[in-house]
């Protein structure tokens, strides 16, 4: 038996984004196995079955905001690109809770982990959390990226054998990237004059810059 209170809240925020899931099996759980405020939805298009799962800290957040969560699953899945109350409730929840005070940080190698924790610590006052860090393909030209929209890090394989001293420093640039966000949805301005100020105080950057690239250059 499927939860009827569920199923009609979960029928309401379909009807807000326009969606008519009448002929739908709507389910909504939350999964321990899920880390942090992350979801994903299972679509059974032969059952006609959808099962919205959220993280285990969703469950105390109020329907409102869980809603949201629940309409960009949704927004997914039937390409619907409409930007409900809920959804901004829940964006700027989420800003909220980018603290360090919840766990929900993904680390894939402790390389990596080491690293943000240096820079975390020496340069952001520990202020800093993300949801992912993991390195991506072994690219030169693009050696680390953070992902606004998933609030995660990518560094290029190809630091996997960097010294640490290097690696911290892109660590450093991409975290702030997060610091300083990208300006207005409409301009989007990544390295602005306040972005660049801040990368020139890390210590001796000219010189760690030019050894990137001879490290690079070797490799
Ligand atoms: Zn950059």
């Amino acid at each position: 038996m499927e939860d009827s209170d569920d199923f009609k809240r979960l029928k309401e925020a379909a009807e807000e984004l326009g969606l008519n899931l009448e002929e739908y099996i709507l389910v909504l759980k939350y999964s321990k196995k899920i880390r942090g405020y992350r979801s994903k939805a299972l679509f059974n298009r032969e059952k006609k079955r959808i099962e919205f799962r959220l993280g285990d800290p969703w469950k105390n957040c109020s329907w409102e905001i869980q809603k949201g969560a629940v309409q960009v699953l949704m927004c997914k899945l039937f390409n619907k690109k409409k930007k409900t109350l809920s959804i901004t409730l829940m964006d700027s929840f989420l800003k909220k809770v980018h603290s360090p005070l919840l766990i929900h940080e993904e680390i894939e190698n402790k390389i990596l982990e080491d690293s943000f924790h240096r820079v975390n610590k020496n340069f952001f006052d520990s202020s800093m959390a993300v949801t992912r860090i993991r390195f991506g393909k072994p690219s030169k030209t693009i050696l680390g990226k953070y992902n606004f929209d998933s609030d995660e890090i990518i560094i290029s394989s190809i630091l996997k054998e960097a010294p640490a001293y290097l690696l911290d420093y892109v660590m450093y640039h991409e975290l702030l990237h997060k610091k300083h966000g990208y300006g207005s949805s409409l301009n989007r301005q990544y390295h602005t004059k306040r972005f660049k100020e801040d990368e020139k105080n890390y210590p001796m950057y000219e010189k760690i810059d030019e050894e990137l690239e001879r490290f690079i250059m070797k490799h």
